[in-house]
């Protein structure tokens, strides 16, 4: 019962890459760059162990961004033809690469992390990967001229990676999807179906998670539009239980989500958002209790994990970490108190 986990993304040292901003520019390049990766990987993983973290993940330091990394060994993504758009939904701008043939994976993209991080830790271990609609959201087309059809190719591609993640000895494929609670109708016609596309044939648990964004100033301003109540998850949380993805990670604290939404999620593991990613603030350990005692009044105790909102790339070293020491103890303290 609540056994504890992140959404995915972890801040980098300033060794690695420029601290504090999302699309970091790495401090090194060639092979001193790899071996930096590595080592960062490694030490992400000891960290979240000593925090107390039950599912630990790679972090997310071996690539810039958590869509980018893995377009980076994609055929038919262009990086030198860079198209200043408007994604999810125009909310932000972003300098995004552009598909300009059919997609193919040239190799297994995560390889080299996915095995430090296995080979650093007997826990649990979660990997993430961009989802379907969110990549071919933060994606130019200039060849397949039909956003479905791109979003299928991709999630094509995403399963072979999953199914070698999954060779390797991942316990966990998470695919993270915060346009999901963007293009709500589209969600339910064709995002779910691409995920499902993308998790096909697996057996690890398989894990979707939808947010409102990385804590950047973009996203709390898009935050203050959505008024008193946000009700996104209405509309998908329906289509994502019937799915075959067995879990769902979902923004809960600090978050205007009404709680009785996990109500729609009867037959999922869900990871509860008991971290607010867009504050330094540590979260005491009652807090992080009082935000998993509220879900399990809508969940059983036993189908939920205490999980962070969302990826915490942009935020201090000090205070992510200092967050996942107080996720750990606000979970021992809930079960102690159920
Ligand atoms: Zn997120």
């Amino acid at each position: 019962m609540f056994e504890t986990t992140i959404a995915g993304s972890l801040p980098k040292p300033s060794w690695l890459a420029t601290p504090n901003v999302l699309w970091a520019p790495w401090t090194l390049s060639g092979a001193p760059l790899q071996e930096a990766k590595e080592d960062a990987t490694a030490l992400s993983i000891k960290r979240q162990e000593e925090a107390g973290i039950d599912i630990v993940s790679d972090g997310e330091q071996a690539r810039q961004h958590f869509v980018h990394g893995f377009l980076a060994e994609i055929d038919g993504v262009d990086f030198d033809r860079k198209v200043r758009m408007g994604i999810r939904n125009k909310r932000y701008d972003a300098d995004c690469p552009t598909v300009t043939a059919a997609l193919k994976r040239r190799k297994f993209v995560h390889e080299k992390e996915a095995r430090v991080a296995r080979a650093t830790t007997a826990r649990k271990l979660k990997f993430t990967l961009p989802g379907p609609m969110t990549l071919i959201d933060t994606l130019a087309d200039g060849y397949y001229g039909d956003r479905v059809k791109m979003a299928f190719a991709f999630a094509e591609l995403l399963n072979q990676e999953a199914r070698d993640l999954e060779k390797l000895g991942v316990d966990v494929i998470q695919f993270d999807e915060p346009a999901f609670n963007v293009y709500l109708d589209e969600t339910v016609e064709w995002g779910v179906p691409a995920l499902e596309k993308a998790a096909e044939g697996l057996k690890c648990t398989t894990a979707v998670h939808i947010c409102y964004g990385y804590g950047i100033e973009a996203n709390i301003r898009w935050k203050e539009t959505l008024g008193e109540s946000w009700r996104q998850y209405e509309n998908t949380f329906p289509a994502l239980d019937r799915s075959r993805i067995d879990q769902v990670s979902l923004e809960c604290r600090q978050s205007h989500v009404p709680p009785e939404l996990m109500r729609l999620l009867p037959n999922k593991t869900v990871l509860v958002g008991a971290i607010d990613v867009a504050s330094e603030k540590v979260e005491t350990p009652e807090e992080v209790a009082a935000t998993l005692t509220l879900a399990s009044k809508y969940v059983a105790p036993e189908r939920i994990q205490a999980c962070t909102n969302c990826g915490m790339a942009p935020m201090t070293l000090g205070a992510a970490y200092g967050k996942l020491r107080a996720l750990a103890k606000g979970a021992a303290l809930a079960r102690k108190q159920l």
